[in-house]
């Protein structure tokens, strides 16, 4: 059976790249209007207590005292010091988040934070094959993959690469408009090879594609021959669309798991304290986190009421739910306001997002409510993106 074509919504943004992309990681600091900006990516999203205490300790010690949350569920530590790098660097590595220097900028990932063990270890088991392989570094930093448990939460978030759980016990590999079947066990190895084939096609383009959408019109990529290579058997699914599912929203999900977000993405290193004790803390790419396994609805419930008294977001209905802002001032010297100050709570049924400049770094995904400055504590507002 031929696969199916790909889908529109794959491509359309084919331009040529003339370097590699500048994405910050956490060894290639980028020097911001606030300090040094360190971004260290969460493949699986998932944190043990010791890591928290660890980042907690690094942003008091090193960093402003804040740790921020971007769109990709990454934790960014900014107002660095010139001299911390080496520093920053021992600690990520004592913490075990630095598995492999020569590819921390490409375990770009997002999970479904709500995720059982099965899809947690399918992320697992990605990133070490990412980090095991000579040719992943020539990834860019940009592209993504999903992991998601099958209710399309960041299989929405445009993906370059999604696995998706099925309900049959298999997984959907989706990529370049095409959908196949593959066994679980080899799903991580089947959405590595599709990144193989995604570099392939930019390297028969020419054009320095950092991403799936990216590619020429009509440039194929040849997922089947190299799915094929890997003696990975993967049978075609026609006319597959992940599914588009909704984030958890913040308060309990089920009797046992806490959600909650962080008012404008950002914490200090005293709520990021708070989250403990915890069997684990999820970071979500809604700027939010998940604490799951709690022994009880009671247990749970306690301890969000103390998550909402220490500052975070526990209710559906807060406000601030859906309300998100780029860095602005003083961090970012293209910003015309501090974008951070200026936000205010969310009135209509859409998401906000507040700019600083037309660039709208961390806008949600679908239709948002879209707050640019024009200059100082002054913006306009238009509704963006698609409300289909
Ligand atoms: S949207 Fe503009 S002002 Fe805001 S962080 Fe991005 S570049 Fe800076």
């Amino acid at each position: 059976m031929p696969p199916s074509s790909p889908k529109p919504q794959d491509r359309g943004e084919a331009h040529i790249r003339d370097r590699g992309d500048a994405c910050p990681g956490a060894l290639r600091l980028h020097q911001a209007d606030d300090g040094a900006l360190a971004r260290l990516r969460l493949p699986t999203g998932v944190l043990t207590e010791r890591q928290v205490r660890l980042l907690a300790d690094a942003a008091d010690r090193l960093g402003d005292g804040h740790l921020s949350l971007t769109s990709r569920g990454n934790i960014e530590l900014r107002g660095l010091g010139e001299s911390c790098g080496a520093g920053l660097a021992d600690v990520l590595r004592e913490a075990g988040l630095l598995p492999s220097e020569r590819h921390e900028r490409v375990r770009n990932m997002v999970v479904s934070p709500l995720a059982g063990p099965e899809v947690q270890s399918w992320a697992a088991r990605l990133d070490a094959l990412l980090c095991a392989e000579d040719w992943t570094p020539e990834l860019s930093g940009r592209f993504l993959f999903a992991v998601d448990d099958g209710r399309g939460d960041v299989a929405a978030l445009s993906p370059d690469v999604t696995l998706l759980a099925a309900e049959d016990g298999t997984a959907l590999l989706h990529v370049a408009g095409r959908t196949y079947r593959v066994a679980a066990a080899d799903a991580p190895r089947a959405a590595l090879t599709a990144a193989g084939a995604f570099l392939a096609a930019a390297r028969a383009a020419g054009t320095g594609a950092w991403r799936v959408r990216e590619l020429p019109p009509g440039q194929d990529v040849d997922v089947t021959g190299h799915l094929e290579r890997a003696a990975l058997a993967a049978e075609p699914v026609p006319d597959a669309v992940p599914p588009a599912g909704a984030p958890p929203l913040p308060g309990l999900a089920g009797d046992g798991t806490v959600c909650v977000l962080a008012r404008l993405g950002r914490v200090t290193t005293a709520q990021f304290r708070a989250l403990l004790p915890a069997a684990e803390v999820r970071v979500t790419p809604w700027r939010g986190f998940v604490l799951p396994h709690f022994a009880d609805r009671a247990a749970a419930e306690e301890r969000l009421g103390a998550l909402g008294e220490a500052g975070f977001i526990t209710r559906a209905d807060s406000p601030w739910t859906g309300v998100t802002a780029c860095t602005g001032r003083p961090g970012c010297a293209k910003s015309l306001s501090d974008v951070r100050a200026d936000a205010r709570p969310r009135e209509g049924a859409l998401p906000v997002h507040w700019s600083g400049c037309a660039r709208r770094c961390g806008h949600p995904q679908g239709a948002w409510t879209d707050m640019v400055a024009t200059g100082e504590g002054a913006y306009r507002m238009t509704v963006q993106g698609s409300t289909k």
